[in-house]
């Protein structure tokens, strides 16, 4: 016989466990499967580390009422549990007349969305207060930060297990299927051993794989009508020699399916560029040397002191994107299907799912029941 419990989550990323955390305030018992040796080991740890504003999604779409509440729910959550995080703001770039225009753009959508609080600014303005760069005009968020991911995944880990929830590692997911009251998920760890759960709720947010794991639970076809297209995002470290910046967030505009090579400074200052993006087929994170004049021209359109000898290759991270190259927009996928009633699916959380995690983890804790 299986061993029963409320519920079950597929994947320890920021996503997941921030489910994981808001059901184990409620249900007595949680389980959180994933298949790598920790927490947090693919898209979680892989990105900028940026706690966005909303900025720059549809008014009604998830990511921007995810963004904006995730934001707020982010930082309450790093001063409630000291997780190192900082209130730096951003500045995001036009150098253009056309940019200029897009900025303008921008700047009213974000304020009719409800962004925080945003402060357009002369490119004279901006170069007073970051003497390296050159713009046409700035758009500063001073609601956007930064935050120690590692250090709020390890809180998220913590405070799953003191409301006596379990995280399960080396145990990977291989099949669910229906049972009489529920769900039950079938797993095989690294020693091969298999295991079965049976869980009236099974929350599937196991990021690049969210797919896979849909096909395994049975989901129709018809009714899941999603196809994955893993975009890289690569980043360069700037080192000691490279031009100072007193802003931790310099973006340009967004761009090709990314939000533009910005530099940003982590929380322990260390700064670099990135991500751009790279439709792949196959998921593997080697950084290529090759496209580092292609990055430092990237920034000097709007930090013209920064030279490809300031920069490094550093690492990547691969976005579970809904839509190829071109392709628009894609908001989060949260689905609960009628033919699967206590499944939730997770699906496309790339940007800004680090910052929307929590509110996405209360989401789906009211979707679910
Ligand atoms: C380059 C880049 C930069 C980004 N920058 C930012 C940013 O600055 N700010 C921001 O808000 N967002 C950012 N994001 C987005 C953010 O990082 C992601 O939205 C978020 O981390 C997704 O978390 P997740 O839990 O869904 O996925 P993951 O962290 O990938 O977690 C999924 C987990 O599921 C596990 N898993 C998969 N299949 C199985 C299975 N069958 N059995 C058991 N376990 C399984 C995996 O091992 C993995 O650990 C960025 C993303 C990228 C790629």
């Amino acid at each position: 016989m299986s061993e029963q419990v409320d519920a079950v989550v597929i994947g320890a990323g920021v996503v997941g466990l921030a489910c994981a955390y808001e059901l184990s305030q409620r249900l007595d018992s949680v389980v959180v499967l994933e298949r790598e040796v920790g927490p947090g080991r693919e898209i979680s740890s892989r990105n900028s580390g940026v706690v966005h504003a909303g900025i720059y999604y549809p008014d009604d779409s998830l990511k921007t009422k995810l963004c904006i509440e995730g934001n707020r729910r982010l930082y309450q959550w790093c001063e409630t549990h000291e997780v190192p995080h900082k209130h730096t703001g951003k500045l995001i770039v036009a150098t253009s007349a056309q940019d200029e225009q897009r900025l303008r753009a921008i700047a009213r959508h974000a304020k009719d969305v409800g962004a925080g609080e945003l402060r357009l600014m002369t490119g004279s303005e901006a170069t007073q207060q970051e003497p390296e760069l050159r713009c046409a005009l700035a758009l500063h968020s001073p609601t956007s930060g930064v935050v120690d991911v590692h250090e709020f995944i390890a809180s998220l880990v913590h405070e799953i297990k003191e409301a006596d929830g379990t995280v399960v590692y080396h145990t990977a997911v291989d099949e669910i299927r229906r049972s009489r009251d529920g769900w039950v998920v079938q797993t095989t760890d690294t020693t091969g051993s298999r295991m079965e759960l049976e869980a009236r709720r099974v929350i599937n947010a196991a990021g690049l794989s969210a797919l896979d794991v849909a096909a395994s639970s049975g989901l129709p076809e018809a009714e899941r009508p999603w196809r994955l297209y893993p975009c890289k995002g690569s980043y360069f470290a700037l080192g000691a020699g490279a031009p100072p910046t007193r802003n931790s967030l310099i973006y340009p505009l967004p761009e090709g399916g990314g939000l533009g090579v910005h530099i940003t400074a982590d929380i322990t200052g260390a700064r670099r560029a990135g991500p751009d993006a790279e439709f792949i087929d196959t998921i593997e994170y080697s950084v290529d040397e090759s496209r580092l004049e292609r990055f430092a021209e990237a920034v000097a359109r709007y930090l013209p002191a920064i030279r490809p000898e300031h920069l490094t290759p550093d690492y990547s991270g691969i976005r579970p994107k809904l839509v190829g190259p071109g392709g628009g927009f894609a908001d989060f996928v949260i689905a609960n299907p009628a033919s699967q009633p206590g499944f939730v699916h997770l699906i496309g959380i790339e940007s800004p799912g680090l910052t929307a995690a929590l509110a996405i983890g209360a989401h789906v804790s009211n979707v679910i029941g």
